[in-house]
């Protein structure tokens, strides 16, 4: 069975084309700038060079029909004809409380995606774009829709909770809802398969530590606390994102900077994390450099980002009453033996020790823990769209 995985963003399209015998991916690609000027996809075949399609593509469904044109072009193409494909995958960022998992799409389906609209206005919209893209250049292909948010939804009721007014919960869903599931159930799974255990029987604090960064805590398999809330701005300090902080100085802000609800937004969203407290980039490679050269306020913002980390890998081993297996998966979860260093330092009273020579590891499975240590750490690569084309086949 071959799975196309599709990820819509407001001007971008990303594909992977799967084919599940083997779990290989046969090609993959970014459409970007779409409906803007100067718009291409960039297509690349497994085991070829990649080709660069420059045309106008006034909306997601241009752009589609270019990715599957390329799918099947004599030249660079990859399958004979459209009907190979046998089912879509399609990233949804926002199920709210309606989907608790993947689930196959139809009207109802598409319907209860855009009453979700509301809660990410970002992401929903376009990945709304992708599945209509497809309905229409694709019509008997069966889709399955993937929501971000979905592993959390076992999170039990006082986890997701906040102390407002509990009418705001009710009026208009303002609850913890937790992003990157595809993620953390991804990790989950493999780390279970690779240390040969039964996924129902782990403590594991999974850490997807990219640009966005956000802890789980899934405890027998299921999702019980999670970093990141209501948006994926609480939490963790990230590339340019505050994560947690006092409300009370937003309003702060707003009267002594007379800021405005969209420029108090930005500041939160772009301008903060490890960028706001460095002032030298929301990429860690940049921050982990300047660190090396003597800057302080990078090293500081290192620093702050690990002690986030901490924060929460001690209260999630406290409310999962332990922790078996920390994970370390995304960008920087993957790449950088210092931070997965910084965050495992000064653990070891609860049973973690990192290895250093294991640790010297980038972008491979690897279990990067001491022989004596209590707690396995593991880093593992993540992969959505595998994810994604598995519940997507097993849906279909
Ligand atoms: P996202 O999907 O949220 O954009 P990624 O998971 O791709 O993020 O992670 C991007 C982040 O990972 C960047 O901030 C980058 O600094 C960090 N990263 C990637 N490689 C390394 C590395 N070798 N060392 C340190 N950080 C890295």
């Amino acid at each position: 069975m071959k799975i196309l995985v599709i990820n819509c963003g407001s001007s971008s399209l990303k594909y992977q084309l799967i084919d599940m015998e083997n779990e290989e991916v046969l090609a993959k690609g970014l459409g970007e700038r779409i409906g803007i000027e100067g718009s291409k996809v960039v297509h690349k075949p497994s085991g070829n060079d990649k080709v660069v399609i420059e045309k106008p593509m006034k909306n997601h469904k241009v752009a589609l029909e270019i990715v599957l044109n390329a799918l099947v072009d004599k030249e660079h193409g990859i399958i004979d004809s459209m009907d190979e494909i046998n089912a879509v995958g399609h990233r949804v960022v926002h199920g709210g409380e309606k989907f608790a998992d993947s689930v196959k799409i139809d009207q109802n389906v598409m319907d209860a995606i855009e009453e979700c609209a509301d809660l990410a206005p970002l992401h929903n919209p376009p990945n709304m774009m992708g599945i209509e893209a497809c309905q229409e250049l694709m019509p008997n292909t069966p889709m399955v829709a993937v929501f971000d948010t979905a592993f959390h939804q076992t999170m039990p009721k006082k986890n997701f909770i906040y102390p407002l007014p509990y009418e705001l919960y009710e009026k208009y869903g303002i609850r913890r809802y937790g992003f990157h599931g595809t993620s953390h159930k991804y990790v989950a799974n493999k780390a279970a398969e690779m240390l040969d255990k039964d996924l129902e029987d782990l403590k594991i604090i999974t850490c997807h530590l990219g640009n966005g960064a956000s802890l789980a805590a899934v405890k027998n398999g299921k999702s019980i606390d999670t970093s990141m809330g209501f948006t994926p701005l609480e939490g963790l300090a990230m590339g340019t994102r505050c994560g947690d902080l006092d409300p009370a100085i937003i309003t702060f802000l707003m009267e002594k900077e007379n800021m405005s609800i969209e420029e108090v937004n930005t500041l939160m969203n772009k301008k903060s994390g490890v960028l706001g407290i460095s002032g030298v980039s929301s990429d860690f490679r940049d921050i982990e450099e300047a660190a090396n050269d003597g800057n302080e306020r990078a090293q500081l913002a290192l620093d702050k980002f690990v002690n986030r980390v901490k924060k929460y890998i001690g209260a999630y081993a406290s409310i999962m009453g332990g922790v078996d297996t920390v994970v370390f998966t995304a960008g920087l979860g993957e790449n950088s033996p210092v931070m997965r260093e910084a965050i495992c330092s000064d653990l070891e009273y609860m049973g973690i020790q990192i290895d250093k020579e294991k640790n010297d590891v980038r972008g491979k499975d690897t279990v990067v823990n001491t022989e004596d240590s209590k707690v396995k750490v593991i880093v593992i690569p993540t992969n959505e769209e595998l994810m994604i084309a598995r519940d997507t086949e097993n849906l279909i």
